[in-house]
């Protein structure tokens, strides 16, 4: 069962990848939810790059990977599940939902400690918001991501099909969650139960930083609800708010080298343990809640 999975897993990656990422390309075509301001080609061509650039240095520096782990932690008896006897659909089902709260809980650190906020920042410095950009990370903020995963993937011991399962939503869910597409709104208010929506996740990546600095989940949107960082709407609509944060606002800053070196770059302001930045742009937006427009 498990070499199974682990011959399968790359073409299922794959095949996943590029069939939501070619879905949410043609519907942000058909409906889109917001004018672009930057030309797709530059967007697109830097943002797969990276992507490539990321897998490539991720499998040269980890021996491992987390459904490869996980497969290790059952062969030798490591790790919660491997040493409880619970159905397996339980193991499966609650794995899946520790790692979507880890996913969450380590978004949120990476927003809250200055010196990985400048990694994070550069998922937020995107000027336009589309499927792309939910592929955009740096890939210092790749590798330790995977080495949190590992870390919960070793003391979790879930099974591997959990880990495969979880990874490949994961990544559909961000390109979903990312695109520039226009849901009905009684659509999205019903989605919003279940799954993170593109208005939802938008919220994240308005210049203010009140509003980047909610709405961390990326698949469930229940922690947010129940952790105190849920923001319905932006302030200023989702046609009218800004994408992006305050620095790093040219095309050139589009660019795969320039994205590179974004962490060396200026202050580390906009996190959200930056209070001087919170505090002066909360006062000076409106407190009305933000209308759906
Ligand atoms: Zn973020
Ligand atoms: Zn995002």
């Amino acid at each position: 069962m498990s070499d199974t999975i682990l011959a399968a897993e790359p073409t299922i990656r794959l095949v996943a990848f590029l069939g939501i990422l070619a879905v949410m390309a043609q519907w942000e075509v058909a409906a889109p939810r917001r004018r672009r301001d930057i030309p797709r080609v530059v967007r697109w061509t830097n943002n797969l790059a990276l992507v490539v650039l990321d897998t490539a240095i991720l499998r040269l520096t980890f021996p491992i990977l987390a459904v490869g782990l996980a497969v290790m932690a059952e062969d030798r008896g490591w790790g919660l599940f491997n040493n409880i006897d619970v159905p397996v659909w339980v193991a499966i089902a609650v794995s899946m939902l520790l790692l979507d709260l880890a996913i969450y809980l380590q978004h949120v650190m990476f927003h809250a400690v200055p010196g990985l906020w400048r990694l994070h920042r550069m998922h937020h410095a995107d000027l336009d918001f589309d499927a792309t950009t939910g592929l955009r990370f740096h890939p210092v903020e790749i590798l330790i991501s995977m080495g949190i995963k590992l870390a919960v993937v070793a003391a979790l011991g879930p099974p591997a099909v959990a880990v495969l399962l979880f990874e490949v939503i994961l990544n559909a869910t961000a390109l979903f969650n990312h695109a520039n597409i226009d849901l009905p709104r009684p659509v999205d208010r019903f989605l919003r139960w279940i799954i993170v929506t593109p208005d939802m996740h938008r919220v994240h990546h308005s210049i203010d930083p009140r509003e980047t600095n909610s709405n961390f989940g990326f698949n469930l949107p229940w922690w947010d609800r129940l952790l105190g960082t849920y923001v319905a709407q932006p302030a200023k609509g989702h046609k009218g708010m800004m994408i992006g944060i305050k620095q790093f606002r040219t095309r050139r800053d589009l660019w795969l080298d320039r994205m590179l070196i974004q962490p060396f770059l200026g202050p580390a302001s906009g996190g959200a343990l930056d209070a001087r930045s919170n505090r002066k742009r909360s006062s000076s937006i409106s407190s009305k809640p933000g209308a759906d427009k």
